[in-house]
């Protein structure tokens, strides 16, 4: 029986794309070929990966703005460098809402000055800072758009002449926003689009070129967008999936569709949060994550009865990283209403026995 995961990352995708995904290993497209044995030079290979760059800017709603779609190597975490290499020419800015934001803060440091210019670390993450002043003299201000660790994610961005550096590994594609407003946008694929070995990088390209340093080729993004994301041989199979993940989302009706739906679920599961008194939402409420609902038990002794339960009823990936404690449920794009409705069930069923 297929599972209710949960998990944070790697996870769940659409189960039509894991069946498309499945036989391409075995022949792709009749051609009596795996994905994986053909050229990535190939005519197959390169539409491929075309289809994935304009899918990408197609959904974001950024065609024709200046912007160029990049499918890379090495995790979000070796963006928290590459867009420090490629942009950071004296001074750049950070909001650090969470783990994720410390570790690119800690990464820019390499590279040039880095202003703190908000954080909500004081209370372990659980909230978004507000109403502070972003410095006109930044190369670029970063943000991590969806704490995936603690539950939070913002819903608004300032509006400033300082270009946006935005990390939106565990959100992008799952809401609507005004993508136009940010110059540089990266995600790893495995919370919301692929399988986990490729990052996708949106880039406006007059923001590059202002630095003096050498950049080595891998590592510029220039390299890469004049390559077509062909400089080197790149994750064929994660990118064919993606790719796969979002001809699914299109279908669905973009962004604006599967927004409704992520709001639903992120209801259904609040709400059980917030009149089950077994259970206490992580994030205040204001600030509460769509993708990713952290809770704890009131009472630590009924953990191994919750847990039981909750095994039982075939959910998987549902414990909360260690920096929260407790639960975190991770309800990307193709987390259906069903899994997240047999959640609560546990939920109410612990109520009931407790
Ligand atoms: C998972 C995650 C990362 C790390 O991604 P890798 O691909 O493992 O490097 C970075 N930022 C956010 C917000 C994440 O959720």
């Amino acid at each position: 029986m297929k599972k209710h995961n949960f998990s944070a990352g790697p996870c769940i995708l659409p189960q039509e794309v894991f069946k498309e995904a499945s036989e391409a290993i075995l022949n792709y497209n009749n051609s009596g070929l795996s994905i994986i044995e053909i050229s990535h030079r190939s005519k197959d290979f390169v539409d491929i990966m075309e289809e994935a760059r304009s899918l990408a800017l197609e959904l974001l709603g950024l065609e024709g703005k200046g912007y160029k779609a990049l499918f890379l190597q090495g995790g979000a975490s070796t963006q928290f460098l590459m867009t420090a290499y490629n942009l950071l020419q004296s001074k750049a800015g950070y909001v650090n809402t969470g783990s994720w934001s410390e570790k690119a803060i800690k990464e820019a440091k390499l590279f040039g000055d880095v202003v703190e210019v908000a954080s909500s670390k004081d209370a372990n993450f659980n909230y978004i800072p507000k109403g502070y002043e972003i410095p006109s003299d930044l190369d670029y201000v970063h943000y991590t758009s969806n704490n995936t660790i603690f539950g939070t994610q913002i819903k608004d961005f300032p509006t400033t002449d300082v270009p946006l550096v935005c990390d939106m590994s565990s959100d992008i594609f799952s809401r609507q926003l005004d993508f136009s407003k940010f110059s540089l946008i990266y995600a790893g694929a495995q919370k919301n689009m692929g399988p986990s070995g490729t990052t996708l990088v949106i880039i406006k390209e007059d923001l590059l070129g202002k630095v003096e340093r050498q950049i080595p080729s891998m590592l510029d993004y220039q390299v890469h967008i004049s390559k077509g994301s062909m400089f080197n041989t790149p994750p064929v199979f994660a990118v064919y999936t993606s790719m796969l993940t979002l001809r699914w989302l299109k279908k669905l009706g973009g962004i604006t569709a599967i927004e409704e739906v992520n709001e639903k679920k992120a209801k259904l599961i609040y709400s059980e949060i917030d009149l089950n008194p077994l259970f206490k939402g992580f994030a205040v409420q204001e600030d509460r994550s769509n993708m990713n609902a952290t809770f704890t038990l009131v009472n630590e002794d009924l953990k191994e009865t919750f847990d039981a339960m909750w095994k039982e009823a075939g959910i998987n990936g549902v414990n909360g990283h260690r920096s929260v404690g407790g639960y975190r449920a991770s309800m990307y794009n193709a987390m259906t209403m069903e899994s997240v409705a047999a959640l609560v069930d546990v939920m109410g069923d612990l109520e009931r026995k407790a």
